[in-house]
């Protein structure tokens, strides 16, 4: 099928450069385990599992038999004063998976979705107890909690925002950005700054301006994946915990990447040893086959906002989506889920990730224009030098370079970021790594 097959007028594309993708159009038609076809029949290796969604890879048939199933016998029910089996099964699986007390799942329908959620049911939980003066919320530079008012204002990649300054909610501010010493060697030339110096800038300079009794929560993905997987120094999260315990601050784990197997952990949460109060996902909880998102609360938060004395009718939680919990998806995250458990993909994640690791840390080293290189779980980053005037033109021209040699790689900024499916194989690896290596050298 030639893309002239079909219509290209009317499709507005998101977070894409329209014009120069309508000259050079990249659209898929197919795809199975690790592979794309696309409308011209070339075949392309899915090297970021499709916007990090695709844990279990393409087409797996349990997943597809758990959908044509549902489809069959619940297609859909209603998401308010009533539910639907699957649901509470998905929400089991999940709450059972999940570390410590996170044992309730509110769910959405995407990553932008959950973050607005616990947002606001950070400041529905801390009203009632009282404290309805919780309303400042922090976030992180770099930080990425998707595009609803809520999540962009929390989020702190400046691209994002910069159209819609003037509309971001008031009371937020942002933790510069952290990253480790170890792993991030030098990132566009700025020597790291210790975790100490970043912490003590929360306790003394943030937390201080907005008075801590003020701030309802800090949001944080584990790791920035959006950003380009900048990591966090060991013990950074686990004092972040301590702080926000310290003042009665809310700590989200933004886990829209980081689970759900990235890590080679169930969650960043596990892999870093630290228990949120909330815990967002989306992406591979269904493979990505059909959108699902969720925030995990601890006890507490459903416990307190239970505690009424309002009459039964009397909703406790004025917050929720038509498609929250829909069968069809939470069927999807069931068999997903299974998947993951029967295949132990979470650990061949964590070994493939040893393979990814090593690769880009002895290839691109000393490379023309690479200025960092990081990489942690099934995730690898190699950060180059911006060209002069045209921050992120270097990566672009990369990413569209490797598509065409058979290599789909995510750029972010003027990093390139290799995330594949959990499924990958050591030659998938080589080919990927290979096609950015010599991309790089072509552009050098
Ligand atoms: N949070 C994080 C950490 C993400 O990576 C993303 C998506 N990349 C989102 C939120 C937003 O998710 P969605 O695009 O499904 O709204």
């Amino acid at each position: 099928m030639a893309y002239n097959d079909f219509n290209m007028d009317s499709q507005w594309l998101p977070f894409t450069p329209n014009r120069s993708f309508m000259k050079n159009p990249r659209v898929f038609v197919a795809a199975d385990g690790m592979e794309f076809t696309t409308h011209d029949g070339s075949k392309v290796i899915d090297g970021i599992s499709s916007l990090w969604c695709v844990g279990a890879g393409h087409n797996r048939k349990p997943i597809n038999e758990a959908i044509k199933k549902q489809l069959d016998t619940l297609d859909y029910s209603t998401a308010f004063q009533a539910s639907n089996d699957r649901a509470f099964q998905a929400a089991e699986m999940i709450a059972a998976m999940a570390p410590g007390d996170l044992n309730k799942v509110l769910f959405c329908n995407s990553g932008s979705e959950a973050a607005d959620t616990s947002l606001k049911l950070a400041l529905a939980y801390h009203r009632a107890r009282g404290e309805g003066h919780r309303t400042v919320f922090i976030g992180r530079e770099k930080g990425y909690h998707g595009v609803g008012f809520g999540g962009m204002s929390v989020g702190g990649i400046p691209a994002n925002r910069k159209a819609f300054s003037s509309a971001l909610l008031p009371r937020v501010d942002h933790m510069r950005f952290i990253h480790d010493p170890v792993n991030n060697a030098y990132i566009n030339g700025v020597e790291p700054v210790s975790q100490e110096d970043m912490l003590l800038e929360l306790e003394n300079r943030i937390l201080p301006l907005h008075d801590p009794s003020n701030v309802a929560a800090i949001i944080v993905e584990p790791v920035a994946g959006s950003a380009g997987w900048y990591l966090p120094p060991q013990g950074y999260l686990k004092r972040l915990r301590e702080i926000c315990d310290k003042h009665g601050i809310l700590l989200i784990f933004d886990e829209v990447i980081t689970g759900f197997g990235r890590m080679g952990t169930n969650f960043g949460a596990d892999f870093y040893g630290v228990v949120p109060d909330m815990l967002n996902f989306a992406k591979c909880v269904t493979n990505g086959v059909i959108p699902m998102g969720g925030v995990i609360c601890r006890d507490k938060l459903y416990d307190t906002m239970m505690k009424t004395d309002a009459p039964p009718h009397v909703i406790e939680f004025f917050h929720g989506y038509t498609y929250s919990g829909h069968p069809v998806a939470c069927a999807a995250a069931i068999a997903t889920l299974e998947l993951f458990q029967q295949d132990k993909l979470f650990a061949r994640a964590g070994e493939m990730g040893k393979v990814l690791g090593n690769a880009f840390h002895s290839t691109f080293k000393g490379m023309p224009n690479v200025i960092g290189i990081r990489s942690l779980g099934l995730a690898a980053a190699v950060e180059l030098a911006p060209i002069a005037g045209s921050p992120g033109k270097r990566a672009y021209d990369i990413f569209i370079d490797c598509f065409n040699n058979g290599a789909l790689v995510r750029p972010a900024g003027d990093v390139l970021v290799i995330a594949p499916p959990y499924i990958v194989e050591k030659s998938h690896i080589d080919k990927l790594v290979n096609t950015l290596a010599d991309s790089i050298r072509k552009h050098a």
